[in-house]
């Protein structure tokens, strides 16, 4: 059978895939998106605890992690959040901002799905399920303009543009797969070592052993690791810790780091205790505590790290030591719960090999790569969606 002529073909009906194919398809390109799953956007489905965190109203370059920080910027500056919230406004979509700049859906995800959804069909664009790419290769110069032959379960394709949208490897459930990075090889562009990260960690058994019970439980408290601080919630749980600060840190964390936890940021501890010790020396520590802490968690600190005093049973030292444990928690951390759980892929597709107004590939002429799957990585909070939408958008005008 003769092989399907298209302008331009995405892998990845993703975020970024699909903003890629609404940007080329309203420039008139025909475009064919093809993805392995039975679903487009599953991630988008699933993201923001079912209300997708969408973007951020404060999108800066400092919060994203990659190699180059610098590389973000273009694309960021040309596709920007406000761009995004005209196109959810246009939809008569309600949102609202949850804390710190995050924009969330008031419908369910699904809604935000359906709008870029509505947008590729209005494009004139195609999505295509069910699709396993076989093989890519390069047609040669007689082809022109068609510069790359696909193999797959449904037919085979020639284009002119190929853009690999494939997101990274976090949640194989929802479809991740290594498969960009194996493109990126086969076309010689370097990868950049890859990570779980915005992944919740796993403490050592002993460490476990007075935490597992605190499971549900969640506290303020500022996580620090390597120069990079984040205040926040942080939620116990059966294997370890997690919540938005604890999220945020680990993408900063590395096997054999230390995490230090303030359990009571904002409180100068050593000074509030020793003013109790005058002002109310019967009272214990753990109620001092549980005036600060939720109280299970007070309870359980002062069982695992000190003996249950009065204030005024307590010196100098030992107060400066409570303060020292509960300002600078070491736990002591044996890893993440890996891609299973993780929000994101931290590394990837090497940006020095991409063009960073087009995301062009530098050794390979018509192949593109957008989002997660290159070395770009957002803070939680709406910042990796945006990136998605920014390099989709930027490709989807030259390809
Ligand atoms: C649980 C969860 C919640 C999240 N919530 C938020 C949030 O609220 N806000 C935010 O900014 N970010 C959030 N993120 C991160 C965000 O979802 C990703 O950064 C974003 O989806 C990346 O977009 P992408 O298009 O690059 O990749 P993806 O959205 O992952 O899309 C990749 C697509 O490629 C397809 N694909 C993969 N391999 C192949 C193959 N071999 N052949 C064909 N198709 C293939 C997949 O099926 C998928 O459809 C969340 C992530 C997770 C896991």
């Amino acid at each position: 059978m003769a092989a399907q002529q298209r302008d331009v073909i995405i892998i990845g009906a993703g975020a970024a895939g699909l903003m890629c194919a609404i940007n080329a398809g309203q420039r008139q390109r025909d475009v064919l998106v093809l993805d392995h799953a039975r679903k487009a956007g599953n991630k988008i489905m699933v993201s923001g605890g079912g209300r997708c965190n969408f973007t951020n109203y404060y999108i800066e370059p400092n919060r994203y992690l990659s190699k180059n920080p610098h590389f973000c910027k273009s694309a960021l500056s040309r596709y920007t959040q406000w761009d995004f919230i005209a196109l959810v406004d246009k939809h008569g979509l309600p949102y609202h901002e949850k804390e710190e700049g995050q924009l969330f859906s008031d419908l369910k995800s699904k809604a935000i799905l359906d709008m870029l959804l509505q947008e590729v069909a209005d494009a004139g664009a195609q999505v295509q399920l069910k699709t396993e790419i076989e093989s890519i290769t390069p047609l040669d110069k007689r082809a022109a303009p068609y510069r790359y032959q696909l193999t797959t379960n449904q037919g085979t394709y020639h284009c002119q543009s190929l853009v690999i949208a494939t997101g990274g490897l976090s949640m194989p459930t929802m479809g991740a797969s290594g498969f960009g990075y194996q493109v990126a090889e086969q076309f010689g562009l370097r990868i950049l070592p890859r990570t779980a990260a915005l992944v919740p960690f796993t403490l050592q058994p002993e460490e476990k052993n007075w935490t597992e019970p605190l499971s549900g439980l969640s506290t303020p408290a500022t996580l620090s690791c390597n120069t990079m601080s984040f205040t926040g919630s942080l939620l116990f749980t059966h294997r370890g810790i997690s919540g938005p600060a604890v999220l945020q840190i680990s993408s900063y964390w590395q096997s054999g780091d230390t995490l230090e936890v303030d359990l009571l940021p904002g409180l100068e501890l050593d000074e509030h205790l020793k003013q109790l010790r005058q002002d109310r020396p019967k009272v214990e520590l753990k109620t001092v505590l549980s005036e600060h802490l939720p109280s299970r968690l007070a309870k359980a600190l002062c069982e695992h790290f000190f003996t249950n005093k009065t204030m005024s049973e307590l010196s100098n030292a030992q107060i400066e030591e409570i303060a020292q444990q509960l300002h600078h928690w070491q736990p002591k951390i044996s890893g993440t719960e890996g891609y299973r759980t993780a929000e994101v892929t931290l590394g990837g597709v090497d940006t020095d090999e991409l063009s960073s107004k087009t995301m062009e590939a530098k050794k390979a002429p018509g192949l593109y790569f957008v989002g997660e799957v290159m070395d770009v990585s957002g803070h939680l909070g709406g910042f990796n969606f945006q990136w998605a939408w920014s390099s989709g958008w930027v490709a989807g005008e030259v390809v």
